[in-house]
């Protein structure tokens, strides 16, 4: 009885497994996630944390400088590895000059490089900017693609760079899960993983499709301005009550005078 209780109980482990990993392999094929099986970790009150975060960060929004989706596409590109300040303070002078993928396609790779030193990983990312103009201009007509699976065909877009894309320039509901998103939202157990895309997978399985763009922005702002990743400012912190990671650490919030 006890070997055939542990039996089932290992298949469901693994059954389990091999479905996540299945879902991962398809979202990565650019498949829609629609019915998609994404096991929720644990309970937690969704809608009190997203209620607070929004009242917390009413303006949030994306905080990379841009005007157009091509400009947004090349900020983002950018940003991999780099602050969005750094990438802030060189994209108006680089925009100014070149507007559109024909405009970065008269530069050789040296050129561009020189331009966008200040950044790191230039030389990549120059390589990258420059072969991805090419495809907007010859596949695309210079513009900006709006599907998931062409705007990942691109050098250097990923998955983060595209959910970007599609929810800032085009209102597409998307969930970018940067640096910030990944470690707040599992600090605060609205995901539990070690996988990024495990995650996202997570994230839009427990918040309204309709929130994905505006909750994308609010964990980024509560990790940019609180729960940063060294020293989070827990005591103060008004998502204190709801966040598994200052029960698991006993945070108690400061009461207010
Ligand atoms: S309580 Fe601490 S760990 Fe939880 S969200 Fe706030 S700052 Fe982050």
């Amino acid at each position: 009885m006890i070997t055939k209780l542990k039996l089932s109980k290992f298949r469901r482990f693994y059954v389990t497994k091999i479905l996540i990993s299945h879902d991962i392999l398809q979202s990565r094929k650019g498949e829609s996630m629609k019915d998609k099986k994404v096991k929720l970790p644990n309970r937690v009150p969704t809608k009190q944390i997203l209620k607070i975060l929004s009242s917390l960060y009413p303006e949030a929004k994306c905080e990379l400088l841009y005007r157009n989706p091509f400009e947004l596409l090349i900020a983002t590109m950018l940003s991999a590895q780099a602050t969005d300040k750094k990438v802030n303070q060189i994209t108006p002078f680089l925009f100014q000059k070149y507007k559109a993928p024909e405009d970065f396609l008269a530069l050789s790779q040296q050129e561009l490089e020189e331009e966008i030193k200040q950044i790191g990983l230039y030389k990549t990312k120059s390589k990258n900017i420059l072969e991805t103009c090419r495809i907007l201009v010859e596949k695309y007509n210079g513009e900006v693609p709006k599907s998931r699976e062409k705007l990942e065909s691109l050098p250097g877009v990923g998955r983060k760079t595209a959910n970007v894309v599609l929810s800032n320039a085009f209102g597409i509901p998307a969930i970018a899960v940067d640096t910030h998103v990944f470690r707040v939202s599992n600090r605060i157990g609205l995901a539990k993983s070690d996988q990024v895309l495990e995650t996202e997978l997570q994230l839009m399985k427990r918040i309204p499709r309709n929130l994905w763009s505006n909750a994308h922005h609010w964990l980024i702002w509560h990790g940019r301005r609180v729960c940063t990743a060294r020293n989070p400012k827990c005591e103060i912190c008004s998502l204190q009550p709801y966040c598994q990671y200052a029960k698991e650490n006993k945070i108690v919030q400061l009461k207010k005078n």
